[in-house]
């Protein structure tokens, strides 16, 4: 349900807006940048106290429109587009490196899967091929062919840095008009005759006709108060960080196979030369408790260093645990609230918001506004959070 009529005219007032955004992580604040490019008064609040330090700060800034759900390809085409030629624009480094995506299949399971894939997602203009161990073997040097039947490759994507991209978009923003209330939690949503009226934090109240909710873990929590069933579960990941060392590899790494105790799990080197990885626990593990395990790092590695035997030579600084906002299927939940006029959900992210952020913001600035843009529909319907949740993604 869409802004009410007479949108614009709050924003004369002190202390309203035309737009609050609740979170300034990897949805909220590059949405902040797109509604301040169209002119839209707008307010972030966030509990934190700077941009990106919720889940944002945990990712490790893989870049893919590589999915198995067209809406998904298309905003993240759309948002590697915006990644990949930030710096030329903006001047400012974010890191990014286009090193591809090479997801690996060791199993017939994992080869029909991403065979299957490839018709829809050359459909939806993802730049994508299959191809033999010969040819992986040149993209990632090093890596044992025993076993190894072959694997999809998408050239396009890449990796960035979460931090430098957010304080990028954030500075931009704020040059843009946009206010920033960090250290400052939203207790409520406030509305009347069915229509947002603003926000109650924990400091202020605030006037605003359309409240977007980019609260990531946390939208359940916040919808549950007004009454609206926001589907978002807090599922606990972990990253690790190595040591930089020398460029030996560009692409970032999949094995879809399960293993002892976890999924999949994933590794790459970014632009500084560190290698960074993660695998995904099974079963899957809800909570919000983000202490590191000691079980992460043998776990990981040694499927790792089977994989690509040269890893075992480089040393690991760092690791932390964070949440994926998930999803039931594993696909975002965008759309307005169909019982709260003005309240826009951008939220459900899974493990891929950092890369779903820049062209989740613009399109939710063309909602704000009132455009749309060719493929907004396909977008929408395949992110509605009213959908039945019937389907999986089958690349998380
Ligand atoms: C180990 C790991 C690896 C990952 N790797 C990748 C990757 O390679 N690529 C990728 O795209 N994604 C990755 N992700 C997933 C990514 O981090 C998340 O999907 C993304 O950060 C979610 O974005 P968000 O804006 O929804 O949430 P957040 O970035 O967490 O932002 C939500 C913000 O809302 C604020 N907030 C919540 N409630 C309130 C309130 N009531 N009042 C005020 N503020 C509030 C929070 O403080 C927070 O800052 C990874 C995650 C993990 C844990």
């Amino acid at each position: 349900m869409g802004p009410s009529p007479g949108y614009g005219e709050m924003n004369r007032m002190k202390n309203s807006y035309d737009v609050i955004v609740i979170g300034a992580g990897s949805v909220g604040v590059p949405t902040a940048m797109a509604l301040a490019e169209k002119n839209v008064k707008t307010l972030v609040i966030d509990k934190n106290a700077s941009p990106g330090q919720g889940e944002n700060k945990h990712a490790l800034g893989g870049v893919r429109a590589n999915h198995s759900i067209p809406g998904k390809i298309l905003i993240s085409l759309r948002s590697l587009e915006i990644f990949s030629t930030w710096e030329q624009k903006t001047g400012e480094n974010i890191d990014w490196l286009k090193g591809g995506y090479l997801f690996l299949a060791y199993r017939r399971e994992e080869e029909d899967i991403l065979k299957n894939l490839l018709p829809i997602q050359k459909k939806f203009g993802l730049n994508i091929d299959y191809l033999s161990p010969d040819e992986i073997s040149e993209i990632l040097p090093g890596i044992r062919k025993e076993e190894l039947l072959g694997g999809t490759f998408s050239p396009d994507d890449g990796s960035a840095s979460p931090l430098l991209a957010i304080n990028s978009f954030y500075s931009k923003a704020r040059a843009g008009g946009v206010e920033f209330h960090f250290g400052e939690q939203v207790k409520t949503v406030t509305t009347g005759e069915g229509k947002v009226t603003g926000v109650i934090s924990d400091k202020n109240s605030y006037l605003s006709p359309i409240v977007i909710d980019a609260a990531g873990p946390y939208s359940r929590q916040l919808c549950s108060r007004l009454g609206a069933d926001i589907p978002v579960f807090p599922e606990l990941h972990e990253g690790g960080i190595s040591e930089p060392v020398e460029n030996f590899f560009g692409c970032l790494v999949v094995d879809l196979r399960p293993g002892p105790g976890s999924k999949n799990y994933y590794f790459y080197q970014n632009k500084p030369g560190q290698v960074m990885f993660s695998i995904a626990p099974d079963p899957p593990l809800i909570g919000t408790e983000k202490g590191a395990t000691s079980s992460f790092l043998t776990q990981v590695c040694a499927r790792m260093v089977t994989a690509v035997p040269r890893l075992k030579n480089i040393r690991i600084r760092r690791t932390w645990r964070g949440i994926y906002p998930m999803s039931p299927d594993g696909a975002p939940l965008i759309g307005w609230d169909r019982e709260i006029e003005g309240l826009l959900h951008a939220t459900g992210m899974c493990g891929q918001g950092f890369l779903l952020g820049p062209g989740t913001g613009e399109l939710l600035a063309r909602m704000v506004i009132g455009e749309t843009k060719e493929n907004d529909p396909i977008i929408l319907k395949d992110f509605s959070p009213y959908r039945e949740f019937e389907s999986h993604e089958a690349l998380r």
